[in-house]
């Protein structure tokens, strides 16, 4: 390609509201353009990293055993009903001339598992892995980061469908494989982190998370053993608890007017939220409960809800609350709280002489105590785990880190075979539902994740197996005889080493060159300059802005080794990541 053709819209000045790196330089470099709120257009550039990340899918799917195939975008109402997630708010609907309904498929569980069920009879089939790279639509409440989030996106999805639980485990093994090494190849050096597996159900869940500050969730991670997981599903080590050595002071109610929030009450009462415990009134299947954390910790509600064997566990509505503490919403505390079960975090049993809710509108006990003020019904691991608490899997702590999803791999086990009678034949002549998994990555996600964390104050620094182009060789003066033929010769002589070159024959200066091949972020750089009437270039590797001399003759050859060396350095960490399982 010549850079004279090729259309890569650059910008100087990026919208203000592009706040994320990787969207300020994909807008910036002519990547993309944004069209409506989460939707955007691939110009060529962008596309190019697009489909080079799609046939690294494509080759490590197919290397698992998976097979492509395409399912509609459009979905009828009927299938997502059948699923029972036709009304999620997610989804665009639509309806066509003769008023039936149908959504802009959001993810193809249903649709697949219609597939399965119409045209897979027998085990003798199984098992099987099928998987799409389409577009997705949703209506995110916020689209951001560009196309990190977008309401139009384009996502790999598969979904494999066994006979029993043990053929799924080995199933998602593969697909953990395949995931692993798609994201080291596309130079993303994932987290793999437990997940919860949310109001789907189902067994085991993991998200592959790319660490990044720009990430909306966080992880914690073992700096000991590597287990991870995110915060919505961190469980906490258990430890001994180091009780308090402080004497105990006497109970005490005191005015804290209009001081509801842990904010509020600590600045009232001159207390770190760490001397506080905050008890919030929840509804477990209906039945009233006390849970109580300390007032710089989070409830986490799967937690409290396995903790106390709940279907269903939700924060009590303000009424409620004053039936139950005569209070209004922020007085709730333990001390003289009658008919109701206390939960109280772990943490809590080491605590002394601590601030809790008066039971009484604008008022405070301090130096509340277990036992002598009140007794706790039950203590477990109910809140939120954050950094600095013990790893749940060996004597390690916990560190927190910002992370953004780019894949997501599940097993769902029964939940949509049920749901819409999909069975097969078993050895032993009985009818039984498929056990199923699924496996999604963010393929456009990754066009920006990638640059998110792969980037410096000139623009992207591609990894080179999803770079635009491989090599861009700049040719800086147009008028010179020898810097023609030198970056001629190069640019022919690599087009037929196969690589995917870029020559910049521009009528532009030299410095402009220079920045739109940083910005652009192409991994190799040769530059036809002076040098050239000496027979020399040089090549600049985009990573480290290294630069050497090297003679023409040379030149193709070196370059074929430099990037069969940069492809050699991600193969390595496919690898690795591969075996982490
Ligand atoms: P998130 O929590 O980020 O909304 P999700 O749990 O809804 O993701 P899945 O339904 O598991 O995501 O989709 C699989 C993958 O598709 C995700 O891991 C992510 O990489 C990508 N993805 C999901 N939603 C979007 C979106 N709105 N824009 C771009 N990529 C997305
Ligand atoms: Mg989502």
């Amino acid at each position: 390609m010549r850079a004279s053709n090729l259309f890569f819209p650059t910008l100087r000045e990026v919208p203000a509201d592009a706040q994320m790196a990787s969207h300020r330089l994909l807008l910036r470099g002519g990547f993309i353009r944004n069209v409506a709120a989460g939707i955007y257009d691939y110009l060529p550039l962008g596309y190019k990293v697009i489909k080079k990340i799609e046939r690294i899918v494509r080759q490590e799917m197919d290397a698992q055993g998976a097979q492509e195939l395409l399912m509609p975008a459009m979905v009828p109402a009927e299938l997502y009903q059948e699923g029972g997630r036709w009304d999620l708010d997610v989804i665009f609907k639509f309806r066509d001339r003769n008023a039936r309904d149908y959504a802009i498929g959001f993810t193809h569980e249903e649709v697949i598992t219609d597939i399965v069920r119409r045209d897979v009879r027998s085990y003798r089939e199984l098992p099987l892995n099928l998987y799409q790279i389409q577009t997705k639509g949703r209506d995110e409440p916020r689209p951001r980061g560009g196309v990190v989030r977008g309401r139009e996106f384009i996502m790999l999805d598969s979904y494999s469908f066994d006979r029993n639980w043990d053929d799924l485990d080995r199933a998602y093994d593969k697909m953990y494989v395949a995931f692993s090494r798609i994201f080291a190849r596309c130079g993303l050096d994932a987290a793999v982190v437990e997940a919860d597996s949310g109001a789907i159900g189902g067994k085991d869940s993991q998200e592959y998370m790319a660490i990044t500050d720009a990430g909306e969730d966080t992880v914690l991670i073992c700096e000991s053993c590597g287990y991870g997981a995110n915060a919505e599903k961190c469980e906490i080590g258990i430890r001994p608890i180091k009780k308090s050595s402080e004497e105990l002071a006497a109970l005490e109610l005191v005015d804290t007017p209009n001081a509801r929030t842990i904010e509020q009450v600590t600045s009232f009462l001159k207390k770190s939220p760490k001397k506080l415990v905050k008890t919030l009134i929840y509804l477990a299947d209906g039945e009233v409960v006390a849970a109580l954390v300390r007032g710089d910790r989070e409830v986490n509600e799967p937690k409290l809800r396995n903790a106390l064997g709940a279907k269903s566990v939700e924060l009590a509505d303000s009424e409620t609350i004053m039936n139950v503490t005569g209070a209004d919403v922020g007085f709730a505390g333990p001390v003289g709280l009658k008919g109701v079960k206390i939960v109280a975090d772990r943490e809590v049993e080491g605590m002394a002489n601590f601030v809790v809710g008066g039971n009484k509108t604008d008022a405070h006990y301090v130096n509340a105590n277990l036992c002598r003020d009140f007794e706790v019904g039950q203590f477990a691991d109910i809140r939120v785990a954050s950094k600095g608490d013990a790893c749940p899997r060996c004597d390690g702590t916990l560190k927190a880190e910002r992370g953004m999803e780019i894949g997501h791999i599940f097993k769902l086990g029964t939940r949509y075979s049920d749901a819409m009678g999909a069975k097969f034949l078993d050895d032993d002549g009985k009818e039984k539902p498929f056990i199923m998994g699924c496996y999604g990555a963010g393929v456009s996600r990754m066009l920006a994740a990638i640059p998110e964390v792969h980037n410096d104050k000139d623009g992207i620094i591609w990894p080179i197996s999803v770079a635009p182009f491989e090599v861009t060789v700049i040719l800086l003066n147009s008028d010179d005889e020898a810097q023609c033929n030198a970056a001629t010769r190069l640019y022919e002589e690599l087009q037929a080493g196969g690589v995917d070159v870029l020559l910049d024959e521009r009528d532009e200066r030299p410095g402009v060159k220079f920045k739109d091949a940083d910005l652009m972020g192409t991994p190799i750089q040769v530059v036809a300059g002076r040098l050239a009437s000496e027979g020399k270039v040089e090549v600049r590797l985009r990573s480290d802005k290294s630069k050497e001399e090297i003679t023409l003759d040379e030149a193709t050859a070196h370059i074929l080794q430099l990037r069969k060396a940069l492809y050699q350095g991600l193969e390595d960490k496919a690898q690795s990541a591969a075996k982490r399982a």
